[in-house]
């Protein structure tokens, strides 16, 4: 049985501190200082110790592999990585098990479900869609997800707050205890696909 967790990192691996990313330059100096003690080492949007170690937990108990589905893609396209990102942020094992990141549709501003349309591409293009030993699940604050998704492989995070251990709880009861066969390492095959764009955000997948 593979287990999959699509990662989704602002909102899930950093909780309310994040938010000020979008207003911080706009703040006053006097302000800014108040405010500095509590923000994420770091600074503002980084991976927070709290919630990586409940992704780590997540990971030990289920024994599942990661997929990164979040914007921070396009910062660090490649899973090896992410493995020294999910090392310091306090995910060891979490860190080795990072093993795809997902394509970009890129439309922004529509009612379209991107992402979710992004992690199903990624499940067809590397045989893992529909098939019955595999199992996975969505940590995203992000709710642009396929009705089938958000029915059954979605846990959905609450931005502000961070990766909980209710959700924990939930993806543990998603994708199953870790079994004793464990797999410790995983290369997912690649299967030559292409989306092509049809009219607008609507795409279609075709063989190559
Ligand atoms: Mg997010």
């Amino acid at each position: 049985m593979k287990k999959i967790i699509f990662l989704d990192v602002d909102g899930v691996l950093n909780g309310r501190p994040h938010f000020l990313e979008y207003w911080w330059w706009h703040l006053t100096k006097d302000i800014k200082k108040k405010l500095w003690p509590y923000l994420p080492t770091g600074g503002i949007n980084n991976m927070e110790f709290r919630y990586a170690r409940r992704l780590e937990q997540l990971v030990r108990r289920t024994g599942a592999f990661i997929v990164i589905s979040s914007t921070w893609r396009h910062t660090y396209p490649r899973p090896r990585q992410w493995g020294p990102l999910l090392e310091l942020a306090g995910a060891p094992m979490a860190a080795h098990r990072v093993v795809g990141i997902t394509g970009s549709l890129g439309a922004f501003h529509t009612f379209e479900p991107v992402r979710g349309n992004e992690i199903e591409l990624w499940l067809q293009d590397h045989g893992c869609y529909q098939k019955d030993d595999v199992k996975y699940i969505i940590l995203d604050d992000d709710s642009d997800m396929t009705e089938e998704q958000k029915e059954s492989h979605f846990v959905h995070v609450k931005g502000s707050m961070g990766l909980r251990r209710k959700h924990v709880k939930e993806a543990v009861g998603l994708l199953g205890k870790r079994e004793k066969d464990l797999l410790r390492s995983w290369q997912p095959e690649v299967i030559a696909r292409k989306a092509i764009f049809v009219e607008g955000d609507t795409y279609e997948v075709t063989d190559l």
